[in-house]
């Protein structure tokens, strides 16, 4: 995964996103048709597997449980749930799962040993995994590695200097320990920012040059728009022109020639027109499905009309990298060993108590 020498300082980078939006739309699509066919774009489906209750303060977030928001806890679903949501969303055209939970962390808990089946599970089901699951370490990053996950969300939302307006309860260098973890299991990440949340535009390139200063850069970069909801410190934000959204599409293409750039929150509020001219800068992937995590999201079928129109095809699962492998995970075939003998411990506890041809004693109560 390269990166753009060409924009790896600030001022370079923020000359870039201040170009005449049409030339910058141009440069952005030829570099565009250098590394990537212009005609796929992958969909990919988000599930929240664990809505709300987050003990975190992420300002734009409504599953934060401080604040009051119309989001309700839940817990996690079951792996069979999770199938079968995998397998619609592959039938609607799907070819990456991205699986959110609203955890500050991964514990390493029953709740983690079935996120690791429901990854073997997707993975058998040939799609692309994603999960994005709050900070992680290399241990655990290393179980989901040989689950057969392919990539691991951890957005860093926004530069070092604005984060502190964002997000109090975990700091940026947390986040990116999490993604080099990540990176030492040899997990692909995927990692991106939100643009809309009263930044700067200095913000948003200097969330771009955190990534450009990483060793390896994020093989996938989703680009998304604050969707302000009610209850949370952000609900009063104004929404950003599109135009803005394709800006910041295209500074990302241009200098990330080989990540894949993702169209993410916030589609709602652009036409089709916005969208196109995104795609032609770059961006090769959208999330498809009605709900976003717990926020709205277009409709397959409007996706399906929209691609019909622009000629576009939806990207097949591992163009951008192999498919992982997926094998048997040590700890979950401990505990089921350990579960199965504790069920013949206590059958065989119940035949001791209840011998064969066992009769129950009649017992008269006395008033
Ligand atoms: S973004 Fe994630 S970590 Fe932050 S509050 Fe929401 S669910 Fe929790």
């Amino acid at each position: 995964m390269k990166v753009n020498p060409q924009y790896n300082t600030n001022e370079a980078l923020l000359d870039l996103y201040n170009k005449p939006l049409l030339e910058l739309v141009f440069e952005a699509a030829t570099v565009h048709r250098q590394h990537h066919d212009p005609k796929e774009v992958q969909m990919s489906s988000l599930l929240s597997i664990k809505t709300g209750g987050c003990p975190e303060d992420c300002g734009y977030c409504p599953q934060a449980a401080r604040y009051h928001t119309d989001v309700d806890a839940h817990k996690l679903m079951t792996v069979e749930s999770v199938l079968e949501q995998a397998k619609n969303a592959k039938e609607n055209g799907s070819s990456r799962l991205c699986m959110g939970a609203a955890w500050r962390e991964v514990r390493d808990n029953k709740d983690f040993d079935n996120v690791i089946e429901m990854v073997q599970g997707v993975n058998a089901l040939d799609m692309e995994v994603c999960c994005t699951l709050g900070m992680m370490s290399e241990g655990q990053a290393k179980r989901l590695k040989d689950a057969g996950l392919f990539a691991y969300n951890h957005n860093l939302d926004t530069s070092a200097d604005y984060y502190d307006d964002v997000i109090s309860t975990r700091e940026y260098e947390d986040r990116l320990n999490t993604i080099d973890n990540a990176r030492k299991a040899g997990i692909s990440v995927c990692s991106g920012g939100i643009i809309g949340m009263g930044e700067a535009v200095e913000d948003r390139i200097g969330l771009l040059m955190s990534y450009m200063q990483m060793e390896t850069p994020p093989e996938s970069i989703p680009i998304n728009a604050l969707v302000a909801v009610e209850g949370t410190p952000m609900a009063e934000q104004k929404p950003i022109e599109q135009w803005e959204m394709i800006r910041m599409v295209a500074t990302t293409r241009i200098a990330f020639p080989e990540s894949v750039v993702r169209l993410s929150a916030g589609r709602t509020k652009m036409n089709m027109e916005g969208q196109a001219l995104c795609f032609m800068a770059g961006a090769s992937s959208i999330f498809a499905g009605d709900k976003l995590l717990t926020t709205p999201n277009p409709e397959y079928n409007e996706d399906m009309e929209m691609f019909k129109i622009l000629g576009l095809t939806p990207k097949q699962a591992f163009a951008d990298g192999e498919k992982p492998e997926t094998k048997e995970d040590a700890i979950i075939v401990a505990r089921k060993e350990k579960e199965r003998l504790r069920e013949e411990e206590l059958a065989a506890a119940r035949l001791k108590v209840k011998p064969e041809g066992f009769q129950p004693r009649k017992v008269t109560i006395v008033e």
